[in-house]
């Protein structure tokens, strides 16, 4: 325990070696926080305590995982595998699934996901007969999630005529009866949404002082990481918890808070000093994780932001190379950028895949990367988006095992009653619905009633229900006798999912029976995983449960070498050696969303010093000067978040170096097969100057030459080219739209547009410079 100890620097020991007592760290990116929470749980066990009675609430399931084998190393792993240790969602799913009952909930409660709850939403809407533009479903779940977040239930809502009233005023006067529905349905489906999962929390401690007593004596030590993007319903939570003991460990950054447009409240961590006595503040100020460069130039930005904890951050490490920053004609192009360079950097400096991210603000902008990279070669991975267990057929598969669970599941029933067809339509599953909601009961139980309801269904139609109860019925007994592998092997074919997808023969067909068979193999692991750890069988329920909670960062499998693609929102508490932080352009980063108050603008600054601070050793800032987004070529500036760093810590990437290593592949792409030694290659136009606004005027401008964008020639080469060739009837192939035909052409040279019909999303206005079309 020593060594580990000793390899921490004096700031950083101190928290570790202050057993009892609140405590909070507060400290820049890459000081170490996290680290002295791994130390500090190790040394507490080797101090005596039992690792049950530590609770530790991580970002993410892999941290809490990484965190455990850290400290298995320095304990043991028989030792270190009774700590209590995951998200507040996965420790307090697994807390309220002993207590339930408690709560009128079954034990094998439901977690519904976001895609759940939205169409549970949806279906309320369309019962209550609104208008889905006025109610528009994600944000009416929005709504009802931020109340729970901050403990409203709908009795409080109902109760608190303010909160009515605005709802009115932004025209949904109804939001309280879809609320009401809402917990009524889930609540009738046995099911909890990830926001149910701490407020019930909140609701079993408050309640029942017996069971807060329990666990306020199972939890000795409550250490939490990354503090400062809790939201009130946690920090209620923990600070109930921890009352009795008082030994808690809070570590976080203000300047790192990126959560509140989810509930996160920043004074959670302003505050905690108010929150208990005698709180202990450490600070930690050393930073290990980045060149001098890239933490300095950190620090220029943070200081731009009113609303802060001032800190010191510095390193020992050296300068490193200067931040890149690189300005491209497009967002096709932003991407071929970042795949050649990972492609030079790995040749040049044998790196691995593992050595890159790319981050995003928003995630429709990893898919221009992933052609990129598609292009060269280069294996990646995608953290968020659609996971895997989003998908429809992983759904459909997961949909029958719900319902093994819990058949009162009505998210699960729905979406697979008559999936594969089985001859029950939506009639019935309507009148199915009305009858449950009448007799405030699930749709499973009016099944199992069906001789006793009059539905008026026809005897055919409920044969046809007696066979879905009696298979679903069939597979509970399976599942009792049974691993899960087993059961959702028997799942997949007994219910003729895989024959139907089978009988779709593409190449996304076959991907979909090629994901099902990941699924068992998943189901494999996880059962093979359990049976070695205590030689239980691998419970269904509790890899419902693990699939329900899984983020999307938790599927890394350590041993596939690939760049890393995710949002900067995900990022938080990673590292990488190298790091592109792309679209920097203003409009997408800061985000046209969050640029109206100052303190969205902040919280747009704090999430680009995220970005800046997960780079180790170098960092490149990439922004493209027009790009497709909602379906349409957009214009777009660098970022204000560029200009803000101190130009002594960027190196702007010159044009010349850019014509050399692109050129070629521009080429390709933009003009197909036409004949390329016609092409003429622009010629270099001079370096880009620092803090080039880079718009497209012409002409001087002070003592700032302000350049027509470098590669515009070349483009504008392409536009004589088709100058030429497109006319009017002219049929085109383009990368995206496919094929159309060009009905008119206007203006001329580098202005010149095209409006062609595409078979696929009819008539559209192309500027020829950018299109990357094919006549054929
Ligand atoms: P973030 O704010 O991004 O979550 P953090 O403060 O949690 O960062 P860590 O991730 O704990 O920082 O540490 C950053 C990096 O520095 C890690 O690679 C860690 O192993 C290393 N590190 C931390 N402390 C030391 C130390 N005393 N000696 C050497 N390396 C250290
Ligand atoms: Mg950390």
């Amino acid at each position: 325990m020593q060594k580990y100890i000793d390899q921490l620097n004096e700031a950083q020991r101190q928290p570790v070696l202050q057993k009892d007592g609140p405590m909070i760290v507060i400290a820049g990116a890459g000081s170490g926080k996290t680290r002295v929470l791994t130390i500090r749980i190790a040394y507490l066990m080797s101090q005596g305590v039992d690792a049950f009675n530590i609770l530790s609430l991580t970002f993410t399931n892999k941290a809490a995982r990484e965190m455990k084998s850290r400290i298995a190393d320095i304990v043991g792993a028989s030792e270190a595998k009774n700590l209590w240790m995951g998200t507040f969602h996965s420790i307090f799913a697994r807390i309220l699934r002993s207590e339930a009952d408690l709560l009128g909930y079954p034990s094998n409660f439901t977690i519904y996901d976001s895609q759940d709850s939205a169409r549970l939403i949806s279906s309320i809407i369309k019962e209550m007969q609104l208008d889905r533009d006025i109610y528009k479903p994600k944000q009416v779940l929005g709504r009802i999630s931020n109340y729970k977040n901050n403990l409203i239930t709908v009795k409080a809502y109902f109760n608190n005529p303010e909160l009515q009233e605005a709802d009115a005023m932004s025209k949904k006067p109804r939001l309280g009866e879809i609320y009401q529905q809402y917990v009524e349905r889930c609540f009738k489906a046995g099911a909890m949404d990830f926001d149910d999962l701490l407020l019930k929390t909140n609701e079993l401690l408050t309640r029942f002082p017996e069971v807060l007593a329990k666990y306020q004596n199972r939890f000795r030590y409550i250490l939490v990481d990354e503090y400062q993007d809790t939201n009130h319903s946690q920090y209620l939570i923990v600070r109930a918890l921890s009352d009795k003991f008082q030994n808690i460990c809070v570590v976080g950054d203000d300047a790192q808070s990126i959560y509140a447009f989810r509930g996160a409240n920043i004074n959670n961590i302003l505050n905690f000093q108010k929150d208990y006595d005698g709180v202990k503040m450490f600070r930690l100020e050393q930073n290990y994780r980045s060149t001098r460069n890239i933490v300095e130039a950190a620090n220029t930005i943070i200081d731009k932001n009113k609303t802060k904890l001032d800190k010191i951050v510095w390193t020992d490490n050296d300068f490193g190379p200067k931040i890149k920053v690189h300005r491209s004609l497009t967002d096709a192009e932003e991407g071929r950028f970042v795949a050649s360079t990972i492609f030079e950097q790995k040749m040049q400096n044998q790196l691995h895949n593992g050595a890159f991210a790319i981050l995003y603000r928003t995630n429709a902008q990893s898919r221009a990367m992933e052609d990129a990279l598609r292009k060269r070669d280069i294996p990646y991975r995608i953290y968020g988006g659609l996971s895997f267990y989003q998908r429809k057929e992983i759904k459909d598969v997961l949909g029958y095992l719900r319902l093994v669970v819990n058949p009162k599941d009505e998210e699960a029933l729905i979406r697979v009653i008559n999936y594969p067809a089985r001859g029950i339509g939506d009639t019935t599953v309507e009148k199915l619905t009305i009858a449950a909601n009448h007799y405030k009961r699930s749709i499973w139980e009016v099944m199992l009633n069906i001789d006793k309801i009059d539905l008026k269904l026809n005897s055919g139609t409920k044969n046809k229900l007696h066979d879905f109860v009696t298979m679903i019925q069939s597979f509970q007994v399976i599942n009792e006798n049974q691993d899960a592998f087993y059961l959702t092997d028997h799942v997949a074919k007994k219910t003729g999912l895989v024959q139907e997808l089978k009988k779709d023969a593409t190449p996304e067909g076959m991907a979909k029976v090629q994901n099902i068979e990941e699924l068992l193999n998943g189901i494999k692991d996880f059962t093979e995983g359990q049976k070695e750890i205590d030689g239980a069988r691998g419970a269904l329920s509790e890899f419902l449960e693990d699939v329900a909670l899984a983020t999307d960062l938790d599927k890394d499998t350590a041993d596939e070498d690939r760049v890393a693609l995710m949002t900067i929102h995900l990022a938080k508490g990673l590292e990488f050696p190298h790091v592109f932080v792309v679209g920097m352009e203003e409009d997408l980063f800061p985000s046209a969303m969050s640029m109206s108050t100052r303190s969205e603008l902040e919280e747009e600054r704090r999430l680009f010093y995220v970005a800046l601070t997960r780079a180790e050793h170098q960092a490149y800032l990439t922004y493209a000067q027009s790009r497709y987004r909602w379906g349409k070529l957009t214009d777009s500036e660098p970022s204000r978040f560029i200009e803000e760093i101190d130009g002594q810590y960027l190196e702007y990437l010159t044009p010349e170096e850019r014509s050399y290593r692109y050129q070629p592949m521009i080429d390709k792409d933009i003009f197909g097969d036409v004949d390329k030694s016609k092409l003429r290659l622009a010629k270099p136009v001079g370096s880009i100057p620092p803090k080039s606004t880079a718009s497209n005027e012409a002409g001087l401008n002070g003592t700032i030459r302000k350049l027509k964008p470098m590669g515009s020639k070349s483009h504008s080469t392409g536009a004589n080219l088709f100058d030429n060739k497109l006319t009017a009837g002219t049929v085109v192939m383009h990368e995206r739209f496919g094929k159309g035909e060009v009905i008119n052409l206007e203006g001329v040279g580098a202005d010149q547009k095209a409006e062609i019909k595409f078979e696929v999303g009819g008539i559209k206005k192309l500027l020829l410079r950018f299109a990357k079309l094919d006549i054929i």
